[in-house]
Parts: structure tokens; sequence; C-alpha cells
């Protein structure tokens, strides 16, 4: 593995302050997406394991709430430091399980310190309010605590981010937490939950099971204790979780998946715009939530945003993501590739033609080749469902209230993108958009100072920003009489 720090590979769970295997003795195989190899093991866990760790959470949970706002922060800050130091080696290991370029990885390392941060700083500033009474007598104070015992379900395509953006406003709320982390890539959870330790993070406040997804899910679902779920992943499970969710009416915090549309107007600078489409669509392979799905191309600038894109994606270069220059690596596994194959399938199928790529790559594996398809039609399956490829589908349009439409009819509501300079326009269509976030003549949105979150199907709640800490805690008021 060649880490500077070898103690960070662990293969064991994290639970109640203390390394584990799993009851059964069993474990699971994580392997390198860019070469097969098994990289190592992590316990396969189920609901026995689930619940020892909810009740070292529940045990943990007085004395964390206790402490004050700073004394949390002060250890958040400690942990968002230890991954700094460390981001060459976590960077290393994300590459390894989850094959992002290292550049790419390292980057996610910093964005992930970025929420612990982040919330040790809002930590301190979760204010109440005072309310005028409604009778001479009556004082009203409102105050905000921590929901209680929480539970994350996180993603593989940002193995630490989509948990310090969650374990980060739970702990400095003052609440504490059971991580489920994607099988494909525990290995980063497992040194995040390392340097937790380190970082004085106490016994049970932070715990991490690995296994079965619908064992530990199940418990954490349907466990009275747990007060709260806060998923990261597919609609479908997102929407499965809810219905589990619902028994005990536990809080939610959804981020489920999207079908960005990315809009570019006759008016948009050109350049900056294929600029934001590279970075929206190949990132990660395209592979995240907020990626271009669906791009939106103004009849006048068309053919030139064709040519500039061919070009741009040319200079890609496809392979393992611990190799020097590589800007794209595979994707995750074998069905990933099989959709984007059916979704290009789909699209030919119905009168659109391939660009550039459109096959596996000759690497094998998982590679794909960055892909674009010119003249789409509206009915193409793409237009509907989240690729998360390397698949850039272009579609042509004449107006804005055409475009508007197009890029609204869809269950989803969460990223979406534009370039156009007419201010008028930027707001006009910066409000007609249905979606959360609106990126206006760029192509990177995602940051810890701003609320990340989707509507429609999209989910529930608000990652990061000063409304992210608000999803840990509860609202109590206090009516007071004289
Ligand atoms: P993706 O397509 O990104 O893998 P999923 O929604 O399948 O999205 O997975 C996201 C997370 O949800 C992963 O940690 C996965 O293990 C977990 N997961 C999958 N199925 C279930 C389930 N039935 N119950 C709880 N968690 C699940």
């Amino acid at each position: 593995m060649q880490l500077n720090d070898p103690t960070l590979f662990r293969q064991q769970a994290y639970i109640d302050g203390a390394w584990q295997d799993a009851d059964s003795g069993q474990a699971l195989q994580v392997t390198n997406p860019a070469t097969n190899e098994v990289l190592g093991s992590v316990p396969k866990m189920g609901a026995a394991e689930t619940r020892r760790a909810i009740d070292a959470a529940n045990r943990a949970l007085p004395a964390w709430r206790a402490l004050t706002a700073k004394e949390r922060a002060q250890k958040l800050r400690r942990w968002h430091e230890l991954l700094l130091e460390n981001q060459d080696d976590l960077g290393r290991l994300m590459t390894l399980e989850q094959g992002k370029p290292l550049a790419e990885a390292k980057g996610e390392i910093a964005y992930a310190a970025s929420f612990l941060e982040w919330f040790a700083e809002e930590a301190k500033r979760i204010y109440g309010d005072t309310i005028p009474g409604h009778q001479a007598d009556k004082r009203i104070i409102v105050i905000k605590q921590p929901i209680g015992v929480t539970a994350a379900i996180t993603p593989w395509n940002f193995p630490a981010a989509m948990i310090t953006r969650k374990v980060g406003p739970a702990l400095a709320a003052g609440c504490t937490m059971v991580l489920k982390p994607a099988s494909q890539t525990p290995f980063s959870a497992l040194a995040l939950a390392e340097l937790a330790e380190r970082a004085g993070i106490p016994k049970g406040v932070f715990s991490v099971v690995t296994g079965s997804a619908g064992e530990i899910g199940g418990e954490l679902t349907s466990n009275p204790i747990v007060r709260k779920l806060s998923f990261t992943g597919s609609t479908e499970i997102g929407r499965q979780l809810m219905a589990e969710c619902a028994q005990d009416i536990k809080k939610l915090s959804l981020e489920l998946g999207g079908n960005a549309p990315f809009i570019v107007f006759d008016d948009a600078d050109l350049d900056k715009a294929v600029e934001g489409a590279m970075a929206s669509k190949y990132r990660n392979a395209g592979q995240t939530c907020v990626c271009a799905n669906r791009l939106y191309i103004q009849d006048g600038v068309y053919d030139a945003f064709v040519e500039k894109l061919k070009a741009a994606v040319a200079t890609l270069k496809i392979g393992n993501g611990l190799d020097e220059g590589v800007t794209t690596g595979p994707l995750i596994d074998d069905k990933a590739v099989a959709k984007v194959e059916e979704h290009i399938a789909d699209a030919l199928g119905q009168g659109a033609e391939i660009v550039t790529g459109g096959k596996p790559h000759a690497l094998g594996g998982s590679f794909f080749e960055p892909t674009i398809l010119v003249n789409v039609p509206k009915s193409a399956k793409i237009s509907r469902e989240e690729t998360f490829g390397p698949l850039a589908p272009l579609f042509r349009f004449k107006d804005e209230d055409e475009v508007i439409a197009m890029a609204n009819d869809t269950e989803f509501g969460l990223a979406s993108y534009f370039y156009a300079r007419d201010l008028s326009r930027v707001f006009r269509v910066a409000e007609a958009l249905e979606y959360g976030m609106v990126g206006i003549n760029t192509g990177l949105i995602s940051n810890e100072v701003a609320p990340f979150g989707g509507i429609k199907a999209s989910g529930l709640g608000r990652e990061g920003s000063k409304y992210g800490i608000e999803d840990y805690l509860e609202i109590k008021y206090l009516c007071l009489g004289l």
C-alpha cells in the first residue's frame, strides 16, 4: 500500500473506540477499480454489531453533548488539521480504492477537511431567540439542542467528503453518529476514524460499521435510539430508507440523484462554457450527483461549442489515477460501464451521433472513453435518467422558454448550470430553474460555505453552510410565566 503512515490502513471496523472484526468472522474484499487487484478486506458486519455501535453512541451522548461548543470545536479543528497533515496518504488510499486521479483525491481530502473546520466554527454559533411574549406575564425563549444519536450512510464517489459533511455538523451540534460507508470505499472512512481518535474524539461518539448494507441499514432505520438518518446515494435507496424511517418518524437528510441540465445560451462566453462543461461533466469520470447530465446548446453556438468541447476532451488522459498526468480514472465497476453503454445505445438508436468516444477504453476493465453525442433527441433515456459516467449528450434548442421547460422536465432537482451574459436573462433563468443549486457561468459549485442540496426527488435538507448544522438540531421553545 506504501503509505507514509501504514497505521492509516485499517482493515477492522471502529466501534465504541475499538477496532473490531465481524461476529461471524466474515470479511468483504475491497478491490482497486483500476487494476482489479484486491487491496484488503473489511469486516462483514450486520445488525448485531450495528446495535452495539448505536448503544455506544447512546452512552457517549450525555458527556459529548455536555461539552461546551468550544471544547467540541477544538477537537473537530484538530481532526481537520490531521486530515491535512495526512493528505498524501489519504489521497493515495482514496485513489487506490475509488480510482479517481491522485490530484483529485488529494483535493477531496482538503474539501473533506474544510467541512470539519467550518463546522468547528459553526459549533459556537448555534444561537437561539427570545420572542416578545404573547401575554404581559409571559416570556418566550427558543433554544436549539442536538437531536441525539444519528446515523449516516454514504456513497463511494466521494469517500471522504460525504462523511465529513455529515459527521462535522453532527458532532459540532453535540450529536453522536454511527456511519456505514460504501462497501467499495471503506478504507477512506476507517482512516478518518483513526484520525478522529487521534484528535481526541471520545469513544462511541463516532463509530464506523462496515458490511451488509441491508442489515446495517435496517438496524439504523429501525432502532428507536437513532433519531436521525443522513443518507447520500441513489433515489431508489433513499426512497426505501425514507419508508423505513417512517415507522419512528425519524428525521432525515437525503442527498439523492440528480439530472443536471447544463445550458449554453448564444450570448455565453463559449470558452468559459467549455471549461465549465469539462469540470462539471468529466470530473471523477462523470460520477458525481452534480455532474452535467444533459447539455442544452442554443442553435447559434451549437456547432462551435461541439468543436471546442471535442478539442478539450481530446486533452483528457485516461489511466490509473496514481500515474502522472492522468485526468480520468476508471468507472467504479462493470455495472457503471453497462449503464453508460445502455444510454449511448439508446440515444444512437434514436438518431444521435458520436463525435468522440462511445465505447469501453482500450485499457480494459472499467475504463471508458470520454464520450460526446450530438443531435440527441428529447425522447432519449438520458434526458430522464442520470448516467453517472463520462458521457456528454448535446441537445439543440432555439429559445429560452423551450430550454427551461426541457431543463425542468425531470423528477430531479439537484444541480443546474447555465452560461449567459445578459443580466435580465441571468435572473430570469436562475429563478425559473427548479433546482436546489444553480451554477451561473461556472461548472463548479461545491464548497463548505454554501448550502448543498436538492429539491423534488433529489432530496431533503442542506449540507455545508450555516444551514447545514440546523439539520442536526431540534428547536425547543420555553414559555416562562412570571
Ligand atoms: P450508488 O449507486 O451510489 O452505489 P446506493 O444508493 O446503492 O448508490 O448506495 C449508497 C449507499 O447506500 C452505500 O453505502 C450502500 O452500501 C448503501 N445501501 C445500498 N442499499 C442499501 C439498503 N438497502 N439499506 C441501506 N443502505 C444501503
